[in-house]
Parts: structure tokens; C-alpha cells; sequence
């Protein structure tokens, strides 16, 4: 049964590359049926917020990363990291060092000066026939992991192959500190462990963490997961993605307009690939997807095929759900909207040319918001001829069934009658009942704008 998890520290929001990593978790575990588990580490108190909490589970929520177990935190587990602390340090795994935070700085640079890399020498760690120093008494000691001092740790890591380490470079790590809390790495090895964790993907930040934890998991008695590191993501420059880059935080992308299924599908690609397929569902993509396939190289962000897959999306997207999505962004800017033409009608008319739902609400503006075209505007498209024929146009309209074929029909009439090329007549006639020059084809946006407000607009300025 495979059990995946997603660990975020909230010190932010939930940004790109974890949502990636939380994307891999989640299809894994849906694809073997298995269990994805989220859990919230912030034993680091400085930096962990509510905020960010509600940040993580906010951008987990909308892009429907839904997970079958937690959010557990790990501040709610301290009584069994203190648990398992007194077992390993029972079982002779672990042990108090008393060495002082000085003690350890004056270590390691007298290690630098002699040339050697530094790391804490074991002067408190047990062994056989060594006798250990006298206990100070007014030291509160942490408790030291006693990392295997000969061979190697080695794994098979599901992403990037075969990677050893040697024991040798490893020193004796600190698992809890002077006031008894448990560190990070310690905290994860438990939860990994009592979670019945079998893959632990994650990013290849956490390569080194990997050897320690094994080191642990191997003390503990514990059977080891699989672990798959996924390289990071870099930005256009080749440099790690920040904020330099663009957006960053998931929930941005809400703000500026995307679908939550678009962006998961880019992250898909992100670093994975089938084939040369870019546009697939998530059950799709759960179908297909495996470790094997994850690129050891890093993925570079591209805002602009974003934007293209968005596009996809948007050009498939349901009428009414564009609609509900993109009424707000437009009520932000011009109010409450009219309740006619409806609103996804005219997303049926626009969707197909836009990359994001705000280039959508800006074309869409059009229909709810009319200015009356100022003198220069006219004087530049309305021409004496224009003019007599679009007052004939008008008479037309009155008349004709209201629907896009007869709406076409009286244009191109108009056109044909008047001798003047279509764009002569069409420009015009979009400034008068749009505002605007640029209008999507303008037998739908006639009919779209509705019968009684083209002839008032028209008869406004045409005086018919
Ligand atoms: N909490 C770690 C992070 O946010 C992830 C730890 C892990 O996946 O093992 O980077």
C-alpha cells in the first residue's frame, strides 16, 4: 500500500515548486490507490505562521490537491518525538552532550585553522572504555544522534539513482535541543516512520537531510521509504525561482487570472513528461504518471507557455463557469454588471482569444460599460458617407429578425449599397454602439448588446 506525503513548513505561501512536489505526492498515491498525507511542520517558531498554515491548505484547496490523511502538525506531537528521544537514548542511539554552544564554535575553529572540515569531535559520545568528561552542572545538554562512524549510507533515490555517502562525512547530529524540543530531522524521521510513509518525494534541497534521517529510520529499527528527490525549478536566467521571477505563491495566480487546472497542468510538465503530450486532465495525468519519468535535470519556469496552457483551458472552459470566475474581476473594476446580454454568452463569443480570465473581463467590459465616443473618435471614422449609410443601417435593424445571420445579412447589405469597402462601415459603427475600435465580429457583438441599446446608440449620434 503506497503512503506519500506532503510536508510543508508554513513560513509563506504556498509556492510553485512545493506545490509541484505536492502535485507528485498526490498523483503517486492516486495512482497506485495508496494515501497521500499532508503535514504541517512548524516546530520552527520564528518562522512558522496561522497565516501561512491557512496559505498552504488555501492553495492545496483550490487546486484540488485533496489528501486522505491530516493536516497533522508537528507542534501537536511533541509528547511523541520526547517518546521516541528517551528510547534511542535507552537503546544507546542517542546520548546528552554537554558541550556549550561556545565550546562547539572554539572546536570548529581550531578544526578550520588545522585545516580540517568542521564538525563536532564526539568528546561526549560513549564508547567502550572511554571515560567521558564531568558532567557541568550548569549546562543543559542536547541530545547528539550517534551517527555509524564506518561505512556508507546509500540508497537508491527513485529520481537521481544510486547517491552514497560516507559515514565518515557524516557527524553526530543534534536531535534535541538544551529545553528538550526535538530538531527538524528528527521530527521527520518519526513522522515519516510512524506514518507508514513508503515514498518520500520531495526536493533535492533535502538531498543531504536524506543520509541522517536513513541513519536514524536504520536505529529506530524502522523499514526504510523510497525517496525520490526532484530537482528544483529555475527561473528563465537559470537562477533558483524567487520572486524575481514573477509570482511565485500559488493563490497569485487566482489574482491574476488562471485556472487551477491549467496551472496544474503546467507543474505536470514541470519537470515530467509523457511523450510529448502538454495538455492533459489530472485523471490523465495520474494514469500516467511514475517516478521514472521525473527529469534529473532542473525545469525552467516559462510565465509565457503558462499562459498558453491557461489559454487551453480557458478556450474549453464551460460558458457559465468562465461567467462565475470572471464577474467578479469585472465587478472589481465598473461595479454590479447588467443583467443582459448574459454574461456567458459573451464569454461563449471572447473565450477562444484569451490567455488569462482578466484578458477575458477587460474584452468583456465592452458589453456592460459604454462611453459615449468623444468628437475626435467620430470625426476620425465617420465619414459623410459612412454616416448616410449607417442611418440606413439603422432603419435595417429595426426591422430584421434579431439574430447574428440577419444582423450579418444588414451589414453587408449596407456595405454593398453604399460602395464603401467594410471596414468604412464596420469601424464606424463599432465606435457608435461600442465606444471602441476593437470589438469581436460585429454581427455578435450587435446581437450581444442587444437590439433597443445598438438603435438608441445609433440614433444618439446619427440623429435617425
Ligand atoms: N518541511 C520541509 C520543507 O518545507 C520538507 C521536508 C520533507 O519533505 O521531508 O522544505
Amino acid at each position: 500500500m503506497i503512503r506519500t506525503r506532503f510536508a510543508p513548513s508554513p513560513t509563506g505561501y504556498l509556492h510553485i515548486g512545493g506545490a509541484r512536489t505536492a502535485l507528485f505526492s498526490y498523483a503517486f498515491a492516486r495512482h497506485h490507490q495508496g494515501t497521500f498525507v499532508l503535514r504541517i511542520e512548524d516546530t520552527d517558531l520564528e518562522r512558522s505562521t496561522p497565516e501561512s498554515v491557512d496559505a498552504i491548505l488555501q492553495g492545496m484547496s483550490w487546486l484540488n490537491l485533496d489528501y486522505d490523511e491530516g493536516p497533522f502538525y508537528q507542534m501537536q506531537r511533541m509528547p511523541r518525538y520526547k517518546e521516541v528521544l528517551a528510547q534511542l537514548i535507552d537503546a544507546g542511539h542517542a546520548y546528552y552532550c554537554y558541550a556549550s554552544k561556545d565550546e562547539v564554535e572554539i572546536m570548529r575553529e581550531q578544526q578550520r585553522a588545522a585545516g580540517l572540515k568542521p564538525r563536532y569531535d564526539g568528546r561526549w559520545r560513549p564508547e567502550a572504555g572511554k571515560v567521558l568528561p564531568q558532567i557541568p552542572a550548569d549546562i543543559q545538554p542536547v541530545v547528539r544522534f550517534k551517527n555509524p562512524t564506518e561505512g556508507s549510507v546509500a540508497w537508491h533515490d527513485v529520481v537521481k539513482g544510486i547517491i552514497e555517502i560516507s559515514n565518515a562525512e557524516l557527524d553526530d547530529l543534534i536531535i534535541a535541543r538544551p529545553d528538550g524540543t526535538p530538531t527538524y530531522n528528527f521530527c521527520v524521521v518519526v513522522d515519516d516512520w510512524d506514518m507508514n510513509i513508503t515514498h518520500v518525494i520531495r526536493g533535492d534541497d533535502h538531498v543531504n537531510n536524506t543520509p541522517r534521517q536513513i541513519n536514524i529510520l536504520k536505529a529506530l529499527g524502522a523499514t526504510l521509504p523510497q525517496y525520490g528527490h526532484v530537482p528544483m525549478i529555475l527561473g528563465a536566467d537559470g537562477e533558483r525561482l524567487s520572486k524575481r521571477h514573477g509570482a511565485v505563491g500559488v493563490m497569485q495566480y487566482l489574482d491574476e487570472g488562471f485556472l487551477p487546472e491549467a496551472l496544474i497542468n503546467y507543474l505536470a510538465r514541470l519537470g515530467w513528461a509523457h511523450g510529448d503530450e502538454e495538455i492533459f486532465s489530472m485523471a490523465q495525468f495520474i494514469a500516467w504518471f511514475n517516478l521514472e519519468s521525473i527529469s534529473r535535470s532542473p525545469a525552467k519556469f516559462n510565465p509565457e507557455k503558462l499562459r498558453w496552457v491557461n489559454q487551453q483551458y480557458i478556450k474549453a472552459a464551460d460558458n457559465d463557469r468562465l461567467a462565475d470566475l470572471v464577474r467578479p474581476f469585472m465587478e472589481k473594476q465598473i461595479g454590479p454588471l447588467a443583467a443582459s446580454p448574459a454574461l456567458a454568452e459573451v464569454m461563449q463569443l471572447l473565450k477562444d482569444r484569451a490567455s488569462t480570465l482578466i484578458e477575458l473581463a477587460d474584452a468583456a467590459k465592452l458589453f456592460y460599460q459604454y462611453t459615449t465616443p468623444d468628437a475626435e473618435l467620430l470625426a476620425l471614422h465617420l465619414t459623410p458617407e459612412a454616416h448616410q449609410a449607417l442611418q440606413q443601417l439603422t432603419q435595417q435593424l429595426t426591422e430584421i429578425d434579431w439574430h447574428k445571420e440577419a444582423i450579418h445579412d444588414a451589414v453587408k447589405a449596407c456595405v454593398t449599397a453604399s460602395g464603401l469597402k467594410m471596414p468604412k462601415i464596420a469601424m464606424p459603427l463599432r465606435v457608435i454602439v461600442a465606444g471602441v475600435t476593437q470589438t469581436p465580429s460585429i454581427d455578435a457583438t450587435l446581437l450581444l448588446i442587444g437590439r433597443e441599446t445598438v438603435l438608441a446608440r445609433l440614433q444618439g449620434i446619427l440623429g435617425a
